[in-house]
């Protein structure tokens, strides 16, 4: 990984250049094209990696603000002591050391689409020929009134694994045995649609161990139905009857202001106070996204689904959770085929030929209970222009089974080979 410092050495300024004269840089002569990708996540790091993988003449520069990337999916189990941050944890040193790809660790602040150049907080210009952007998502702080950065460290989100996560886990210790814990379920479309739900079963996971059997962990939701929810109602009521609850928008389950001081949470027609308070607020695309000008009035960025690139900039693409892909979910698998695919077009456009046909898929698996898993899956084609599920192909876990302990038992064993193989995918 270049620092900062070693990647303005090794493009020869000095580490004080200013932003001013700093002049955008030229590909190399021995490419044919230089790539330029924004967020070393589940989109950005696969499509880093298969653009390699399919072009070594493309020279690929993947900018990651953080030295580490630390995964959100299985992120909670951490909350039910059943896996370690470390263990979600990946380095991008196999990316340069065996893919080529040119890795720096920095914020980018700007993007300029007429130049087609990206600015560093270094002060650095890089140009590009494409640029792929996969920040994520970013939060619409104050969307509930009383909800932003600062509230956050009360009342965490533990939506970005890492201290969010550790934060709300040392909440959770202090639940008194008939506590309450609440968790606030974000409208759609946002980044993982079952998560909420398995966290809810997570943490009662926790307080059940811990012979808090009295204590309720109650979702208040923006929406009317969740991905899956007929397997988790029966999760729920089979590992900790009682204890979890869930209240749609129809019964007042929509937040609309927080105090975090007094741990209070106000609903149109009540107010509520947690012991935990877990807010998992409305979403759009990642800042970086914003400031370019790629979002449209959903706050998500439109895209040509064939080839990702940004319908409002040229030479763009926008992958991951931060675009629009028609029927696809927000999740790293949907990210990391969307990555695939993203890098084959790019290397079709860069030698001028016509992209080829797109196929995408997706998992979700979600494990309410240790040991305990179900899931929904997918395949997605184009059809008129627009990314839709395969009728027949995919399907939910089926609600009744005749060997139904073992079919849960084998899925959380799938869910967790599923998270070895794609990490194993994107950074080995
Ligand atoms: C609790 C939880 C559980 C989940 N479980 C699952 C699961 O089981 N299965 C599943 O498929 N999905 C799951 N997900 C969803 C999954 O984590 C996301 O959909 C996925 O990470 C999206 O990938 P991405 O590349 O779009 O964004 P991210 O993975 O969020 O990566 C974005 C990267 O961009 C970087 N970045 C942002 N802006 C800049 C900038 N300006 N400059 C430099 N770097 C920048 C960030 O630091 C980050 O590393 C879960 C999510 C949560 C919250």
């Amino acid at each position: 990984m270049l620092t900062r410092r070693r990647f303005l050495a090794a493009l020869g300024y000095s580490a004080g250049l200013g932003l001013a004269s700093a002049t955008a840089l030229a590909g190399e002569a021995r490419y044919k094209a230089r790539v330029v990708i924004v967020g070393g996540g589940y989109g950005g790091a696969t499509t880093a990696k298969y653009l390699r993988l399919a072009d070594p003449h493309v020279e690929v520069f993947l900018i990651e603000k953080d030295p580490e990337y630390i995964s959100c999916a299985l992120s909670n189990e951490v909350l039910a002591d059943e896996r370690t941050l470390e263990s979600l944890t990946f380095s991008y040193d196999a990316l340069s050391a065996f893919y080529g790809v040119k890795m720096v660790q920095d914020e980018v602040t700007e993007i300029d689409p007429v130049n087609r150049k990206v600015k560093i907080a270094a002060g650095v210009e890089l140009a590009y020929d494409r640029l792929v952007v996969s920040p994520g998502i970013a939060f619409r702080w104050g969307a509930i009134e009383g909800y932003d950065e600062a509230a956050s460290q009360i009342m965490p989100h533990a939506w970005f694994a890492g201290e969010q996560t550790r934060l709300l886990r040392s909440q959770l210790d202090d639940v008194p045995a008939d506590g309450k814990v609440f968790i606030v379920a974000p409208p759609n479309p946002y980044k993982c649609p079952p998560g909420p739900y398995e966290r809810a079963g997570l943490i009662a996971h926790l307080l059940w161990q811990h012979n808090k059997r009295q204590a309720k962990v109650i979702i208040l939701d923006a929406k009317e139905n969740f991905a899956k929810k007929s397997l988790f109602l029966r999760a729920w009521e089979e590992h900790y009857p009682g204890m979890v609850e869930w209240v749609p928008g129809s019964k007042d389950g929509r937040v609309l202001a927080v105090d975090p001081q007094r741990r209070t949470l106000k609903t149109e027609f009540d107010e509520h106070r947690g012991d935990v308070v877990n807010v998992i607020p409305p979403q759009k695309a990642g800042r970086i996204a914003e400031v370019a000008g790629l979002t449209d009035g959903s706050g998500w960025c439109p895209v040509d689904p064939r080839t990702f690139e940004s319908r409002l900039q040229d030479d763009i693409h926008v992958i991951g959770d931060a675009c629009i892909a028609g029927a696809m979910p927000k999740s790293a698998y949907a990210a990391n085929s969307q990555g695939k695919n993203c890098a084959l077009a790019i290397q079709a456009l860069i030698n001028d030929n016509p992209p080829p046909e797109p196929s995408f898929v997706n998992t979700c698996y979600s494990i309410p209970a240790p040991g305990y898993g179900i899931s929904v899956a997918a395949v997605y084609r184009l059809r008129d222009g627009e990314i839709v599920a395969v009728e027949g192909a995919g399907g939910v876990s089926p609600l009744e089974g005749s060997d139904w302990d073992w079919e849960r038992e084998m899925e959380a064993a799938y869910a967790r080979s599923w998270f070895v193989n794609i990490t194993s995918d994107i950074f080995l």
